[in-house]
């Protein structure tokens, strides 16, 4: 029997008939000389073989898209919770600053490094005078805050808007000539 396929197949045939793109008719002769070829049946093998693994590198592609997108957008939502939740906590640190009691000098308030503080002023005994505002400093005096206070409250509440780091700092409390009226030391570790 003559055919098309009596000399060995081009890859293109091979490639259609391992994919089944093959006419009937047109089978016959492949398998024919199929049969007696081992050449040919080498490169199916290993056009089949290529075939395979094609699909499964198709399937592990597709996977992320069904399995590992959700994982990662749900791991990704963990990860940014878990680095948002530090800097939008709202707990607030509450600290005393007190003031001396007959003769008795209060001892220095502490606080912690990095925490968001609100400290409570302790302006009781200045009723007479009217204190005007707060400031904080550092060690070497230079100023990080300041607030206004109306000059009725004996114990303003003063959140700050700004974190501190390790040092020794004092809050001072002035009147509206700027005359300081009282000092509280704040020792934050
Ligand atoms: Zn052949």
């Amino acid at each position: 029997m003559t055919n098309n396929y009596s000399h060995c197949l081009t890859d293109t045939q091979l490639e259609d008939y391992a994919f089944g793109r093959v006419s009937p008719e047109a089978v016959a002769d492949v398998e024919e000389h199929l049969l007696v070829c081992s050449d040919c049946q080498d490169r199916l093998q290993a056009e089949e073989e290529y075939i395979a693994a094609f699909r499964v590198a198709a399937r592990t592609a597709q996977r992320p898209v069904q399995w590992y997108k959700p994982l990662a957008a749900a791991a990704c939502l963990v990860m940014a919770v878990g680095l948002w939740l530090p800097f939008s906590s709202t707990k607030v640190d509450s600290v005393d600053l007190r003031a001396e009691r007959g003769g008795v000098l209060a001892p220095a308030a502490t606080a912690v490094a990095g925490h968001k503080l609100e400290l409570r002023v302790d302006l009781a005994g200045l009723e007479s005078r009217n204190t005007a505002r707060l400031q904080i400093v550092n060690a070497t005096g230079a100023p990080l805050a300041e607030t206004r206070l109306d000059g009725t409250s004996v114990a303003p509440m003063w959140t700050l808007n700004r974190k501190l780091g390790a040092g020794t700092y004092w809050v001072r409390a002035y009147d509206s000539g700027g005359k300081q009226l009282r000092e509280f030391k704040l020792d934050v570790e």
